[in-house]
């Protein structure tokens, strides 16, 4: 039963803010996203509107760290569990990455257009400082490097942040996707040429169009598909693309599909539809199931683990962490091991037979239990 999460019950009297936070980690253990969290928190302010969770998964590896993604999901359930399947795929993220970091993810319920205001931003820095660093965030789907910075101008455990930082991680996810996509055609083609290839971008955000920028650099027809549909005009435009509906871009005809977008897009319903070779683009959890990998190989699609092709923007802001101070170069380097673990996977999962999916989270948990 959720309504034990209505504000009323999640005040506290002695604060002095208008910002309650509760541990909610017995409830979020009742949903079947929970995995074995170590703790969840939601922050809730009525006054400036926020109602936010902080999921941390698993800091075997190290500290905490996750983007922060402000969307008006339909529920709070959702909300909840977007951040814990957000979270628990950091944790993977971390450790095929090799970094010293753990799984953490947070949630903001808000219109990124229209709910972002000050007062949100203030409060939700608020809820990080009061945390007292058990969560390191950066951004995610509606958060800017402008909000990174209005936040760490008021909480310290901030990331991907312009003055001083390493700034917007999107670019290097972005080309941490392209390395990928490369990687899974000469994989599957024995060459990672592009030209004359088709690829169906979902998605035309930060990462989106920055690998679609890319991708036309090397001669990929693009199809591509926004929500918003002013911004599927202009990549129309600027990469003489097609363009497709929301709603039936999965179903387009394309050598490669790059989900950048929102999660979920791969499931039991559309795997029966999909007419793509290979699936690799940056959106986390782009499977509905993990069960859904095996339906992909059975059908001869080749899928890239989200988590280990977009893991790019990861590296970069975490290399602010580093004791040696941000260096682009190092970044590169640690980028440009993506390509290579993704052939690893596919390779290990061609002869074992097995979801590229099962490979990377074996990868994963090897190294968290090493
Ligand atoms: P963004 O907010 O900049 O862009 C997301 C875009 O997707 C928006 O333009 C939105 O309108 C569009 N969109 C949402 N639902 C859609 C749908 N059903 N159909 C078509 N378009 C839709 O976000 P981003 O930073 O580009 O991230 C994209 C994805 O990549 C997210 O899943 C994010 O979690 C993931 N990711 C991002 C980074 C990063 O560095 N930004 C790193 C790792 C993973």
């Amino acid at each position: 039963m959720l309504h034990a999460w209505e504000p009323r019950n999640l005040k506290r009297a002695a604060d002095e803010h208008s910002l309650s936070i509760s541990d909610i980690t017995a409830e979020a253990a009742r949903l079947p996203a929970f995995d074995g969290h170590e703790r969840v928190w939601c922050g809730r302010d009525e006054d400036s509107g926020l109602t936010a969770i902080v999921a941390i998964h698993n800091t075997k590896l190290g500290p905490a760290l996750g983007g922060t993604r402000i969307w008006p999901h339909e529920s709070f359930e959702a909300a909840l569990t977007d951040a814990l399947r957000l979270s628990r795929g950091m944790t993977y993220k971390s450790a095929v990455a090799g970094l010293a970091l753990g799984g953490g993810k947070a949630v903001i319920i808000a219109d990124p257009k229209h709910g972002k205001t000050p007062a949100l931003l203030t409060s939700y820095a608020e809820m990080l400082r009061r945390l007292e660093g058990q969560f390191i965030t950066a951004e995610d789907v509606g958060m800017t490097v402008q909000d990174a910075d209005f936040l760490r101008g008021r909480a310290p455990n901030v990331v991907g942040t312009s003055a001083g930082g390493s700034g917007n991680p999107s670019p290097f996810t972005a080309e941490g996707v392209f390395l990928g996509i490369k990687a899974a055609l000469r994989h599957r083609n024995g060459t990672s040429r592009l030209s004359g290839l088709r690829v169906a971008v979902q998605g035309l955000g930060s990462v989106g169009w920055s690998l679609c920028e890319k991708l036309y650099r090397e001669g990929a027809e693009l199809t591509v598909t926004d929500l918003d549909a002013a911004r599927t005009a202009k990549a129309q435009r600027a990469f003489e693309a097609e363009t497709a509906d929301p709603e039936d871009i999965v179903t387009v005809e394309a050598d490669i599909f790059a989900p950048c977008a929102l999660g979920g897009v791969i499931s039991k319903e559309t795997i029966p539809l999909l007419r793509f070779g290979i699936i690799a683009g940056s959106a986390n959890n782009q499977l509905a199931e993990h069960g859904d990998a095996k339906l992909l190989m059975e059908r001869g699609i080749l899928y890239a683990p989200d988590y280990v092709i977009n893991a790019g923007g990861l590296i970069n802001v975490a290399a602010e962490l580093s004791p040696e101070g941000y260096d682009p170069e190092a970044v590169m380097k640690k980028l440009a091991k993506i390509p290579a673990t993704l052939t690893e996977i596919f390779r290990r999962s061609e002869q074992q037979k097995r979801p590229t999916n099962d490979i990377a989270a074996e990868i994963a948990m090897e190294r968290i239990n090493r």
